[in-house]
């Protein structure tokens, strides 16, 4: 099975991925994750990444598509993958399209929450180096609950680079909804609901 997880930052798809993980044993592959990965390892990937990242603009197509198929062709053994965070532009989306071959994208399940709250929650999320769970403020200070690694604000979550992420995301990606729909593959997901109903309709729209 292959899902991709379509939606803006801060909508929630790292939570519902970690939990299809979790319920369904797909594999979670973050195109996010990766790149930080790579930055924290200081490979030529990271350290060419790093400014677009904290700028909140997009890391090129070549390097991200190489990145994540490289790790796609790698997650063959599981029940399936679900991509969070990736595609993220159209060539990315084709790029995918051709790497699969005759095996399509089972469903891509958008995300949807309205910008004023996007803007709530990055400007309140805290990460955990360890895990990449997501925490709020409230939490800075002490470990985290799953792994015990240390809780920071990424660069990327400031003011101005969220702005920025949001911008990028409307202009580059907010049309992929357009050419899934196309493909008859998109599901609407209200992402303003709490985390468990979310999930709930996540798991509708697999039975659907
Ligand atoms: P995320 O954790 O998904 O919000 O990604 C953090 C940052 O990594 C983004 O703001 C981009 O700079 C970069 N990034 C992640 N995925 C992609 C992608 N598919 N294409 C280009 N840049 C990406």
């Amino acid at each position: 099975m292959l899902l991709v997880l379509l939606g803006a930052p801060g909508a929630g798809k790292g939570t519902q991925a970690d939990i299809l993980t979790d319920r369904k044993g797909l594999a979670h592959v973050s195109s996010g994750d990766l790149l930080r990965l790579h930055r924290q390892q200081k490979t030529e990937l990271g350290q060419l990444a790093q400014s677009y990242m904290d700028r909140g603009d997009l890391v090129p197509d070549d390097l991200v598509i190489r990145m994540v198929l490289d790790k796609l062709s790698e997650e063959t053994d599981g029940p399936g993958v679900v991509l969070d965070g990736f595609p993220r532009t159209a060539p990315q989306a084709e790029a995918l399209d051709e790497a699969l071959g005759g095996n399509e994208i089972d469903k891509v399940l958008h995300v949807k929450v309205p910008e004023d709250e996007l803007v709530r929650r990055l400007s309140n999320r805290y990460i955990c180096r360890g895990c990449s769970r997501p925490y709020t403020a409230e939490s800075m200070g002490r470990p985290c609950e799953f792994c015990g690694g240390e809780l920071y604000q990424r660069e990327d979550d400031m003011p101005e680079a969220v702005r920025n992420r949001l911008q990028v995301y409307s202009a580059q990606t907010y049309p992929l909804i357009d050419y899934y729909k196309g493909k008859g593959k998109l599901v609407e997901v209200n992402g303003l609901q709490d985390v468990d109903a979310v999930t709930g309709d996540v798991l509708q729209a697999l039975k659907d």
